[in-house]
């Protein structure tokens, strides 16, 4: 087991070298040397079934994990019973999709407390969370899908490091998205130093246990704040913004972790994906015998 690298989306370069179809993106990552792929329902699940599938079959054959990111529009903070159960439908069929294309993780953001005291936003995320992986259980797709919340960026959605691992504490196949630009954002510009990366795989291990720390699901970009919190995902060479991948990676090596890591930079996700890559071996053949 190593970590693994991948893009969340398709490269633009992509698209430059002449491929047109997303079923050929397995195939053009795997040549790049990455083995993940975060396929995005960000914007609505729009995706025909047997392309799914197709892209599924070439992920397999080319040796590229696939994951989920499911839409953004999922909110179960909502006060709206309609808004959580149309939530609730949107994760259903984003891991109903995930079970068709052989993906094994549904990555989501909680919701919004833009409209509703904090406190009773986190409630509903938990109660509609939880409602979910009833109905989930059901068709059969959880737990062989796990479900991702995700650290969020900004200070209107719920997606705190506290909030997201109370939500995980519920079962132990609710496995939290640790989006390290958001929470830079989040805590304006707070991820500077190995120690401030390894504060936070040592909360994970802390409230969620030893075992439960190697499935972390990572996102990683340079990420630009206000202080609402994200603004804008840049690219690894713009390193006016941070934080740096370094430092993580200096913790995944001292701490033995192999963890997969989805890159999320803007245009070229899949190149950097690689960057990180190099930076990441670079690092173990400089520290393993140090640890
Ligand atoms: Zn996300």
């Amino acid at each position: 087991m190593t970590t693994k690298f991948g893009p969340s989306g398709i490269s633009d370069s992509f698209y430059e070298d002449g491929y047109k179809l997303s079923i050929d993106y397995p195939m053009w990552l795997n040549k790049m040397g990455l083995e993940l792929y975060e396929y995005s329902f960000g914007r609505g699940i729009n995706l025909k079934e047997e392309t799914a599938i197709k892209i599924g079959e070439n992920s397999q054959k080319y040796g590229i994990q696939l994951s989920i990111h499911a839409p953004y529009y999922i909110n179960f903070a909502s006060e709206d019973e309609d808004i959580v159960q149309k939530s609730i439908g949107y994760l259903k069929k984003s891991s109903y999709f995930a079970k068709i294309m052989g993906a094994d993780r549904v990555v989501f953001h909680p919701g919004s407390s833009a409209k509703t005291d904090r406190k009773r936003a986190f409630d509903n995320c938990k109660r509609g969370i939880y409602e979910a992986i009833d109905e989930l259980v059901k068709e059969g797709l959880y737990p062989d899908i796990m479900i991702c919340p995700e650290t969020m960026g900004k200070q209107n959605q719920i997606g705190t490091l506290d909030e997201i691992l109370e939500i995980c504490e519920f079962d132990e196949k609710i496995v939290p998205t640790i989006d390290f630009g958001h929470i830079h954002a989040l805590g304006r510009g707070a991820l500077n130093s190995v120690n401030d990366f390894e504060y936070i795989i040592n909360k994970v291990e802390e409230k969620l246990g030893k075992d439960r720390v190697k499935d972390i699901h990572c996102h990683f970009s340079r990420i630009e704040w206000t202080n609402a919190g994200e603004k804008k995902h840049w690219t690894i060479d713009d390193i006016d913004f941070g934080p740096e991948f370094k430092d993580l990676a200096i913790v995944l090596v001292k701490k033995d972790l192999s963890l997969r890591i989805i890159c999320e930079s803007r245009k070229n996700m899949a190149e950097d994906a690689l960057k990180l890559k190099r930076i990441y071996l670079d690092t173990l053949s400089s520290l393993k015998d140090k640890y």
